[in-house]
């Protein structure tokens, strides 16, 4: 289970998290929705360590392992998983390095360069992506919808057992909706759990959540199952809102 508990956080010495609960199981999919600014990614960067969110209260435990305060790679090791909502761009490192090199640091174990070629290809194909598209340097010049193809990739190929996924679905057409959805749909599993942090409900029609949870002002303002998605989409978030 990856559990956040009465998490506090701080940017610069404000703070932005102000008590997130959330319980995810294997299993489980949790959409968290809310308004801009009401910290979604604030969330996200700081279940994966970035440095500059200070946490100031709270906890971070994974499979009853304590990462509160531990550094980005551990946590990746204990099998966490961020696709941030803007990737940055890296140049000169092709996507399949960058993919082989991240399975080598997490899993620890050399990957034998044709096998890892040949995994890939069939990855790819199974999303519908070109195979000539893990050549090119990672998010150097991608349009909105290659970066997130290229996050989904990522997810397919990492397999972490727990996925946070920071609006991978936003600014998408509808193709690259479905290779986004078909990835979060291939990574479900018993064992697999996913944080799928959505403006929109639009992803909701393709990736049915167990959870649908309201962030509103650096707190969850409300949980539910899918018909919260459906009432928000119908209402906006107005009455969570002081
Ligand atoms: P959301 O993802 O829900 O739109 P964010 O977590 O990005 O919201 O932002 C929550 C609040 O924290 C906003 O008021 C934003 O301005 C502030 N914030 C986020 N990141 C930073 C940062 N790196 N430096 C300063 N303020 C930040
Ligand atoms: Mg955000």
């Amino acid at each position: 289970m990856l559990e956040i508990k009465n998490l506090h956080v701080n940017i610069e010495g404000e703070e932005i998290l102000k008590g997130v609960n959330l319980e995810i199981d294997p299993s489980e999919v949790h959409a968290v929705m809310g308004p801009n600014g009401s910290g979604k990614s604030t969330l996200a960067k700081t279940l994966m360590g970035h440095p500059k969110y200070e946490i100031t209260d709270g906890k971070i435990i994974l499979d009853g392992e304590d990462l509160t305060d531990e550094e980005p790679d551990e946590r990746a090791k204990a099998g966490l998983f961020l696709s941030m909502q803007y990737p940055p761009e890296v140049g000169g490192v092709s996507i399949t390095n960058f993919l082989k090199t991240s399975v080598q640091s997490i899993t620890g174990e050399k990957q034998n360069p044709v096998e890892f070629h040949n995994e890939l290809k069939e990855k790819m194909e199974d999303l519908g992506i070109d195979p000539e598209f893990s050549k090119r340097n990672i998010n150097v010049g991608f349009s909105g919808g290659e970066k997130k193809k290229s996050e989904i990739l990522q997810l397919s190929v990492i397999d972490p057992k727990y996925a946070i996924l920071d609006e991978t679905d936003s600014g998408l057409d509808v193709d690259a909706l479905q290779i986004v959805a078909k990835g979060i749909n291939q990574f479900r599993d018993e064992n697999k759990g996913m944080l799928l942090i959505t403006h929109y409900k639009r992803i909701l029609e393709y990736v049915e959540p167990d959870h649908v949870h309201v962030m509103v002002d650096g707190k969850v303002a409300k949980s539910g199952n899918k018909s919260l998605a459906k009432e928000i989409e119908d209402e906006g978030y107005e009455k969570y809102i002081n």
